[in-house]
């Protein structure tokens, strides 16, 4: 992971000093920066070049280096899932990605750096004090009003005095007569490594769902088991996406983007709601380590058709295991990746060759004891398996298996309802608990 693990967190701005005005042209200055950014970078301009060109008036320098800094990144992801999006082998069943927008008027945030565009203080009032530099020599300042844990954070964050935590670039936004500050907070955590890991939780991510297994590192008993289905999701996404195309077509390109919007909230809705529960069971259970699917090479013997289609079905999920990763760092667990060889193939009871059909997996070995079992989970108990086999010493053979003869049933929970029209959704630990074995 390049950059440390980063909570983001929004607080409303309090103003006592400066004009609301100055921060509202700096969002309209910051937009044509952002505009003017992407057509130079489609004219093939460099970065350096790119930030000399561009001379707002009446704009802070270092806050235009910062909005350059993001139309960049945004112009990057965007290219790389474009080049995702067109090596799937039916693109026609994902949104095709939207290229960052040249066309659209108003604001756009301001971003700036800290202690250069804006500065966060713990006052003696006890609230946490900004300025802000929305033009040169024009300050706003106030205090920042937000949830009591996330005040709480920010002060932690700005009286530690061990380098632990960090300051990226904070945001101003405007939303319905109110100013926000979008504050990320960077966390330098202290993660343990991972061979003193006592449970190995494998996941397993594909088009359905999310299967964990939690194994006991030493007796490779299974301590808890979770299958997050995410099929009525698909079916959402798909009504979104599949509006939003007809609305592209009659060319109503207002209705398109807000229900593209809609559709974006949708799905990073989704992924926060799965990332957590994922956080919530790993945390269940004593010195907890995560394990993927490394799913970037190929090994030699593995039948490349089964490994092609299982990587491109996962590609719209890559977003997934990254907030995994994410969440993990920030909680100080340990995450890897183990080779893709076979996971979903293998029977996870005696290590045989089996057959999946329907979201079953029947192992074609007739003296296990396994004989059938959920696919998916199945296939993340391999990768809890192969996780504990990475983690354990070198010298045992090779191929000792395994796991328990049989395995225990399997949770599902269903993950349904959208992110703003659902009732009070089951929290992450409850989701989480389900997966537990007492
Ligand atoms: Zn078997």
């Amino acid at each position: 992971m390049g950059s440390p693990p980063t909570k983001t967190k929004q607080f409303r701005l309090h103003i006592e000093e400066g004009d609301r005005s100055w921060l509202k042209d700096a969002r309209f200055t910051s937009r044509e920066v952002f505009v003017r950014s992407i057509e130079l970078k489609q004219r093939g301009l460099s970065r350096t070049d790119i930030q000399r060109h561009i001379k707002p008036d009446d704009y802070l320098a270092n806050n235009k280096c910062a909005v350059v800094g993001k139309a960049l990144a945004t112009w990057g992801s965007y290219q790389k899932l474009r080049s995702q999006w067109l090596s799937l082998d039916n693109p026609e069943d994902y949104p095709e990605p939207g290229a960052p927008s040249t066309d659209r008027k108003g604001a756009f945030p301001l971003v700036m750096a800290h202690g250069e565009g804006y500065r966060l203080t713990v006052r003696d009032d006890g609230r946490v004090g900004f300025s802000i530099s929305a033009k040169p020599y024009k300050k706003v300042s106030g205090f920042l009003r937000g949830r009591h844990s996330d005040i709480g954070l920010l002060k932690d964050a700005l009286t530690e005095t061990d380098g632990e935590y960090g300051f990226g670039q904070a945001e101003v936004l405007y939303r319905e007569g109110v100013y926000y500050l979008h504050v990320p907070i960077q966390y330098n955590a202290d993660i343990p490594d991972k061979s003193d890991a006592e449970t190995v939780i494998g996941v397993d991510i594909n088009e359905r769902n999310v299967a964990l297994t939690a194994l006991n590192r030493e007796t490779l008993a299974t301590k808890g088991t979770l299958v997050f289905d995410y099929g009525p999701v698909k079916g959402e996404r798909a009504r979104l996406h599949d509006i939003s195309r007809r609305c592209q077509e009659r060319d109503q390109h207002s209705i398109y983007r807000r229900i593209g919007d809609k559709e974006e909230r949708y799905v990073n809705w989704v992924l926060y709601r799965i990332s957590a529960a994922v956080l919530a069971f790993a945390e269940t259970f004593d010195a907890p380590t995560i394990v993927f699917e490394d799913m970037s090479g190929i090994r030699d013997g593995m039948d490349y058709g089964t490994f092609m289609n299982r990587r491109l079905h996962r590609l719209p999920f890559r977003a997934l295991q990254d907030q995994i990763e994410h969440k993990a760092a920030w909680n100080e667990i340990p995450t890897f990746e183990v080779d893709a060889y076979y996971n979903s193939q293998t029977c996870s009871c005696c290590g045989e060759r089996g057959t999946r059909r329907k979201g079953r997996f029947t192992c074609r070995n007739d003296e296990c004891s396994l004989q059938q079992d959920h696919a998916d989970r199945n296939a993340s108990v391999n990768v809890a398996w192969r996780g504990v086999r990475r983690i354990s010493s070198d010298d045992e053979p090779a191929d000792n298996y395994r796991t328990r003869k049989t395995q225990p049933s399997v949770r599902l929970v269903s993950l349904c309802g959208s992110g703003r029209d659902v009732n009070r959704p089951t929290s992450s630990a409850q989701l989480a608990a389900r997966g537990v074995l007492n």
